[in-house]
């Protein structure tokens, strides 16, 4: 009656806390099955409960800085995962401990049956649920998404200044995606997170200007740093406008003071120190990498687990799917990739090469 653990396997084993897998209770449970609540962990010890599901690689935008002027690489209907796929894995993700579900793409509005999605996630009695859009139907579809259970929105919005949101997005749906903002500020879902991408030399003389629209609809205004996953490969370190130069110049004009945030944040927070409404949000991946406090995976459109943006390698969820593997495999493959997630990225090494799936495939 002796039985032998293979030993490269720990994590695999979801009923023993050792190796350097470890189970966490997170809240006492009840009932008749008693199951152990469990929180996924990654050799580096992060604990991982935050999982982005991109629902489509499509998107109504082009942005300069995400998806090419021109693009030929849609996937084909059936290498998007469907529905009855995505809430399984889903189910499987919350069985292992993830209580963080953004829905994103692509644009993730562009997809039918979204809502419906969102709605089968909240059931799923995930804590907190939002979307990332580039809010260009955001407005007609609001109410659906409060009633789904959306507990957040960001809207991706680059420009203050229509003729330059047209040159960013190559879209002229500045005006619909200011009302996508202002339905969200009526809805319950205020305040908005509003995201912008600055870029060196296009829209980085707009930083006081988005700051001034924060405080004057009482938004949280965010700036993300430019990172190496355009299409067109045209980033480079001097189109990075660092969020230490967002900060300085912001203070410089309406004083900041730092709001405490979750160490697996990724932005540091600021309110303004003259009581003003709004919240200005920084999130430097690259001049302030934050690898070391991630808590993130991701769920690509075709079905790929991702550790990090910056992957070199994608993990096939959808192979094992379709070839009918159990909940039980599920977990045991997540496990094993997660338990191997990089300690971190490589932008700031001299000899950084892209991943080669670039941000509208990955989903942001
Ligand atoms: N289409 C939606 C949108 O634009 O909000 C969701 C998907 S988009 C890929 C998610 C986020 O990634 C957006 O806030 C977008 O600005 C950001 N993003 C795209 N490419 C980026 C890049 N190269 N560097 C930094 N952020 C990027
Ligand atoms: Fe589309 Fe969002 Fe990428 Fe813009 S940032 S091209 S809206 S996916």
């Amino acid at each position: 009656g002796h039985r032998t653990v293979p030993q490269n396997l720990p994590e695999l084993q979801p009923d023993l806390p050792r190796g350097r897998l470890k189970l966490q209770p997170l809240r006492p449970t009840s009932g008749p099955r008693r199951q152990l609540p469990m929180i996924l962990r990654d050799k580096f010890g992060r604990a991982i409960t935050d999982l982005r599901i991109s629902v489509t690689d499509r998107c109504n935008f082009r942005c300069v800085y995400c998806r090419s002027a021109d693009p030929e690489t849609y996937r084909d209907h059936e290498e998007i995962l469907r529905w009855p796929e995505l809430d399984r894995l889903a189910r499987v993700f919350v069985g292992l401990g993830i209580r963080k579900v953004r829905v994103t793409g692509g644009e993730p509005l562009v997809r039918e049956g979204v809502e419906d999605f969102i709605w089968r996630l909240s059931k799923l009695g995930i804590e907190d649920l939002s979307i990332t859009t580039n809010g260009h139907l955001l407005a007609e579809r609001i109410d659906r998404l409060v009633a789904a259970g959306l507990r957040r929105v960001n809207i991706s919005l680059d420009s203050l200044d229509p003729a330059k949101f047209e040159k960013i997005t190559r879209t002229k749906s500045f005006d619909a995606v200011m009302r996508g903002i202002d339905a969200v500020q009526s809805s319950p879902l205020a305040p908005a997170k509003v995201n912008a991408v600055l870029v060196r030399g296009i829209n980085d003389d707009e930083v006081e200007g988005f700051a001034e629209f924060a405080r004057a609809r009482g938004l949280v205004m965010r700036f993300i740093e430019f990172m190496p996953l355009d299409a067109d490969r045209l980033w480079n370190r001097n189109l990075v406008v660092p969020a230490a130069e967002i900060h300085r110049r912001i203070h410089a004009r309406w004083p900041l003071v730092q709001i405490p945030h979750e160490r697996s944040e990724t932005a540091r927070k600021y309110r303004f120190a003259d009581g003003a409404a709004g919240e200005i949000g920084l999130i430097a991946p690259v001049t302030q990498p934050f690898c070391g406090h991630c808590s993130r995976i991701r769920l690509t459109a075709d079905g790929k687990l991702r550790t990090c943006l910056f992957s070199k390698d994608d993990h096939d969820l959808r192979e094992l799917l379709r070839e009918g593997a159990s909940d039980d495999d599920l977990s045991q493959y997540i496990r094993s990739v997660v338990n191997d997630k990089e300690e971190s990225h490589h932008i700031n090494d001299p000899n950084f090469v892209p991943p080669s799936r670039t941000m509208v495939h990955i989903g942001g």
